[in-house]
């Protein structure tokens, strides 16, 4: 008995430890190797039966939703046991419910009386079937009393619920917080309780332990497919750097800018993706008119109503010109991981103003507290990708602090994950007629807490004046209207403006204006701006860097954090450049490449030793001849291309629309399947629920699609080209993160 228990226990761990294998491979989450993990990890996305080890009965559950304790392994449910966070789970039965400690309103009490007795019965009444099956149950004498016992109790719990204990076991079409189990223990004996009574499943027999033996049979948990196979590179280039390209700018926790209810959709939900990515209507109405930003930030977009069904049609949404649906659902993350995505800089975003401005809010507008919602939603996302792997630290997605830790999660074939803010009043710093609201102590608190919290890369500035200077001024005229607005409100103040005195700034008629982001859009939509002073000839932001902003960025280096200068007004961008050069530092333009590249700010950026990506919000040849652009400057500056690496800057979820179909694809289509950059892994169209993604159809309509996106790339001219120094963008990083930490002062770099 004792070997053969082990046997089901060995076979469990080696199940779970081969990622193409398992027999619910089509859900898993593999593993980016074959590391160990405790046993309660280990039921992930795997089907089980679950014997009582009380009693000796396996869990059935019946079609009318009671719960059921029996002999034979073979009349036992198996349940898809589908990870809510590590060391939880849902009971998942072949009627896809969720096993339940549901409230007494919901389940008759004499439900689990039935439940109990007819345990009782049935442990009694089998004592000859236990007998012949040893390999069941090891003594026959045993279960008769186990039985007696079981009836003799019965009850007593039933009576327990009645008198006010209020809860029952049933399984629930739909899951409520009841539905999470909290898992725990060896292998042969993992406990089980819920996570809302902390109760004992089944404790009411003595023990709340439970063996878990591989079935089949189950329904897989609903799930978006990767639709990939392959493992993909991991290790070093013959070099010794690190191979993967870097995503430089984007948001995971888009949504909760705003007060949370602006965007809709979550990258995870602890009950699935018909909860992370279910119906908008609560956020954008019953037909979704109130997603009309998207219609104002992309004319392209048709009338403000969409299908607010996402999972499993995704008729309407996420689409790659909308910013008001979550684009980077976990699966949709790992796709890109698998594509060759190595390192991600993920910017916890906030705006009060804007927050102020839009009706509807789920939490506060408070802009730290709002980058304090999103990053315990990144924690928690790290935390659910693991549980989907089988365990701590297995998962593909890995929050660094250091570019030593994030060298040896790319090494191990994992993605680094970087966090960094993009808000208008950093550390409450916002400015009152030119009075900071902060202090050099108060900022020195808030740096210390921050890094602390794992921050390593900073805006200074954003769209608004603040204490630490002036915003960089936008290149469209209407917009730079509205943006005065909104700093009138912020600031009490309206731009201070002087003319370009040189090539520094591009002419207001040479910009483009085909697309706006969302902060744009929202200020058309809400402010009622008074009229256009036209912009004549080039203007630029008079508020340079104030002695605050000079304190503040030699701060930032001493801390060894990352300076990101996107959105900072020439003025204030040239004295940080002085700043870093100075100091030895290299500076960011995570997702402007663009923008930086048609003025002197990319010689500059570069000259600090920096590096600048492009906003990919456009078709792969445009971003071709960006890259080819950016490979003349670095040959004009430095006469070669040996430094020369550029990432992907999304600026995803909120802030941007991605790139469209190419105008030609007719004629020449991505054809699918492809294969990754690196050649390991291949690619067919992502299926998520009843939707299937095509780059030509679709654009890059979520995360999932920048495999697709760069396979494009590779197909055009010059593509290989573009791609070597976009698969060199994570060492470039790394080795730039570095030169940040070596300048750092304090407190003293751990790892
Ligand atoms: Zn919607
Ligand atoms: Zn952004």
């Amino acid at each position: 008995m004792r070997t053969r228990n082990l046997l089901f226990i060995a076979c469990a761990i080696v199940v779970a430890g081969c990622g193409s294998e398992r027999p619910n491979s089509r859900n898993s989450d593999a593993a980016p190797s074959m590391r160990t993990a405790e046993p309660r990890y280990q039921l992930a996305n795997q089907c089980f039966i679950a014997r009582h080890q009380g009693t000796g009965g396996y869990l059935q559950t019946s079609p009318s939703g009671s719960v059921s304790l029996v002999m034979k392994p073979a009349d036992a449910t198996p349940f898809f046991m589908k990870p809510t966070r590590l060391g939880h789970y849902v009971f998942f039965d072949t009627k896809e419910r969720f096993l339940s400690q549901t409230s007494a309103a919901e389940v008759p009490a004499s439900q689990l009386e039935n439940i109990l007795k007819q345990l009782g019965q049935t442990v009694e009444g089998l004592g000859d079937f236990i007998d012949l099956n040893a390999d069941v149950h090891p003594v026959a004498d045993g279960v008769d009393q186990v039985g007696e016992q079981v009836t003799a109790q019965s009850l007593v719990v039933s009576g327990a619920v009645r008198e006010g204990a209020g809860r029952s076991l049933a399984m629930q079409a739909k899951p409520d917080d009841s539905s999470e189990w909290r898992i725990s223990g060896a292998a042969d004996a993992l406990d089980v309780v819920n996570v809302v009574t902390e109760q004992g499943l089944l404790a009411e027999f003595g023990a709340s332990q439970f063996r878990f033996i591989p079935a089949t049979g189950c329904t897989d948990f609903p799930e978006i497919s990767v639709n990939a196979q392959g493992e993909p590179f991991k290790g070093r280039n013959p070099d010794g750097t690190v191979f993967g390209y870097a995503e430089t700018h984007m948001h995971l926790g888009g949504h909760e800018m705003f007060g949370g209810r602006l965007g809709y959709g979550k990258p995870f939900h602890k009950f699935g993706v018909a909860h992370a990515l279910g119906r908008c209507e609560e956020n954008h109405g019953p037909t979704g008119e109130l997603a009309l930003v998207d219609v104002v930030v992309n004319p392209n977009q048709g009338p403000p109503q969409h299908d607010v069904v996402g999972w499993p049609t995704f008729k309407d949404w996420p689409s790659y010109g909308g910013q008001t649906h979550q684009q980077t659902y976990y699966m949709w993350l790992k796709r890109a991981w698998m594509g060759g995505l190595r390192l991600m800089v993920n910017h916890l975003v906030a705006n009060e103003g804007l927050c102020l401005l839009w009706p509807l809010k789920g939490t506060d507008c408070n802009e730290m507290e709002t980058i304090e919602v999103q990053r315990q939603l990144v924690l928690s996302l790290q935390d659910y990708i693991d549980a989907q792997a089988g365990g701590p630290g297995l998962g593909f997605f890995r929050i660094v602090t250091s570019s030593a830790e994030a060298r040896r999660v790319i090494e191990s074939g994992q993605m680094a994950v970087v966090l960094g803010t993009e808000n208008e009043k950093i550390f409450d710093c916002g400015e009152f007629l030119d009075r900071p609201d902060c202090t050099e102590a108060s900022i020195e608190r808030d740096l210390n807490t921050w890094y602390e919290r794992g921050i390593r890369a900073i805006f200074p500035i954003h769209l608004v004046d603040n204490a630490f200077g002036g915003t960089r001024l936008t290149d469209e005229p209407a917009m730079n209207a509205l943006y005065s607005v909104a700093n009138l409100v912020e600031t009490g103040h309206p731009y201070a403006t002087v003319p370009c005195d040189g090539p520094d700034n591009i002419q207001p008629n040479e910009a483009q204006v085909e697309s706006r982001s969302i902060f744009d859009t929202i200020l058309l939509m809400f402010t009622n701006p008074p009229p256009v002073q036209p912009v004549t000839g080039c203007q630029r932001n008079a508020r340079g860097l104030t002695p605050l902003g000079d304190h503040f960025i030699h701060r930032l280096i001493d801390y060894g954090i990352w300076v990101e200068t996107d959105h900072t007004g020439t003025l204030a961008r040239n004295r940080i450049f002085d700043i870093a050069q100075a100091r030895g530092v290299p500076v960011f333009s995570g997702h402007t490449g663009e923008v930086s590249a048609k003025t002197k700010d990319s010689d500059r950026i570069l000259q600090t030793g920096g590096l600048i990506s492009q906003l990919p919000d456009s078709t792969s040849t445009d971003f071709i001849t960006f890259v080819n652009d950016l490979e003349a400057l670095h040959l004009k500056l430095f006469g070669n291309t040996r430094e020369l690496a550029t990432g992907m800057g999304s600026d995803i979820n909120g802030l941007h629309i991605q790139a469209r179909p190419r105008e030609d694809v007719a004629t020449k289509p991505l054809k699918y399947p492809f294969k990754s950059y690196d050649g390991r892994v291949v690619f067919d169209k992502q299926v998520s629920g009843q939707r299937v993604y095509d780059l030509n159809v679709d654009g890059v309509a979520h995360y999932g699609l920048f495999p697709d996106y760069l396979a494009d790339i590779q197909m055009q001219p010059d593509g290989e080209k573009a791609l070597k120094y976009v698969f060199r963008s994570a060492e470039a990083y790394l080795q730039r993160w570095a030169k940040v930490e070596r300048a750092r002062k304090q407190p003293p770099l751990k790892n």
